[in-house]
């Protein structure tokens, strides 16, 4: 493992934002990560945990150390008695698509609907990164970390994450405290697929009542994502920039006595969950050009760096944005993505 000074990060955040890490290194095992940890506490460095940069808005420089993931190593283990489920710990360096992918390969099933999410296995439950109808967090069992204070190794359960819609303790009371290093998630021998979600039930509407195969499902979700979501590799972008607003019963029922149109998605605790897509459609951000960025044509969800934008100017579009929904809805929209470097 070797610490450079003065790294650019364009190549390693998915809206290819100008940004330099002071200090920057790529760990390959749980034992690198570790001597980097202690080379920054040595140094009072401060660290920053980076996987594949597709859920980060790089606003300036980063001061301190950061640190890349690239540990590798995926082992499953079969559950005991009659059980049809496996285990499988993952190391956070792992690729999550490729992941999802050899998962079916291997008969276990579970991860389908999560297909072609981009970025590595650590920062999947950053987030609770979710889908077409699923959130990890449903197959989620435990990971390990590494405390960035101490260099302590710790596990985290299912409840120890307290996951939410696009959160966990993670992005909250432990933000910036741990370093994932595996993920351990429960998986099935027995197919057992949904295609509620409406894009996927239309994807197989002429099967005749016929169930996919999970394989099937996984396809049809890469499909789908490949014509709806731009590739960032010719678009720059983070994927959907905002989470989609929960609102109160009463207050979401004022609202659409206002807009009629207006989808809502009731959520099992009586709140209901509308798209922020739609109320930025139609605010009129759609296909919107800000300095260097815009919001995509198609998809109102996605902000675009089209011509070689800063993040400064990226976060002031979106800031533009958030601030003439609420004027416009009373909503405050939040933003999905991690900012780093605007502290500098
Ligand atoms: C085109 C596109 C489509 C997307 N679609 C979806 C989608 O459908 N659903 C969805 O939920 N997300 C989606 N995303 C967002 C993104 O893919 C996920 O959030 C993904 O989990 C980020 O992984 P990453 O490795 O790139 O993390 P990064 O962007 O590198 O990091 C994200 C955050 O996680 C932290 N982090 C990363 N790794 C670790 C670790 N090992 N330990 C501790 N902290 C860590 C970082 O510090 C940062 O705060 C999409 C993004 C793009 C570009």
């Amino acid at each position: 493992m070797t610490i450079k000074a003065n790294v650019s990060l364009l190549a390693l955040n998915t809206l290819a934002l100008p940004g330099r890490a002071e200090f920057f290194c790529r760990v390959a095992s749980d034992d690198e990560l570790a001597a980097a940890l202690a080379h920054a506490r040595t140094k009072k460095l401060r660290v920053t945990v980076l996987g594949g940069g597709s859920n980060v808005v790089l606003a300036g420089d980063i001061s301190g150390l950061v640190i890349q993931m690239a540990t590798r190593g995926i082992e499953q283990r079969q559950q005991g008695g009659a059980s049809n489920t496996v285990h499988w710990t993952v190391a956070a360096g792992e690729n999550w698509h490729q992941f999802v992918q050899h998962s079916l390969a291997e008969k276990s099933y579970g991860l389908e609907n999560l297909s072609l999410i981009p970025g590595l296995v650590g920062a999947a439950p950053i987030q609770n990164i979710g889908a077409y109808g699923l959130e990890v967090s449903e197959r989620f069992v435990s990971l390990r970390a590494l405390e960035i204070s101490t260099g302590k190794t710790l596990s985290f359960s299912n409840g120890d994450c307290q996951f939410g819609y696009r959160e966990s303790i993670f992005k909250q009371g432990a933000a910036g405290q741990f370093v994932v290093t595996s993920v351990t998630m429960a998986l099935s021998q027995q197919p057992n697929v949904d295609i509620s979600y409406p894009a996927l039930a239309a994807a197989f509407e002429h099967t005749a009542g016929r169930m996919p195969s999970p394989q099937q499902v996984g396809d049809a979700v890469c499909r789908i994502r490949q014509q709806k979501l731009p590739d960032p590799a010719v678009q720059p972008n983070a994927g959907s920039f905002f989470k989609n607003p929960v609102l109160e019963k009463d207050r979401w029922q004022q609202l659409q006595a206002q807009y009629p149109q207006l989808p809502g998605y009731p959520q099992a605790d009586g709140s209901v969950k509308l798209p922020a897509a739609w109320l930025i459609d139609r605010a009129g951000w759609k296909g919107a050009q800000g300095q260097g960025c815009g919001v995509h044509r198609e998809h109102a969800l996605v902000l675009v760096n089209s011509a070689a934008c800063s993040g400064r100017q990226l976060l002031q579009l979106a800031e533009d944005i958030i601030v003439d929904i609420k004027q416009r809805f009373g909503i405050l929209l939040v933003m999905e993505p991690q900012v780093f470097g605007a502290t500098k």
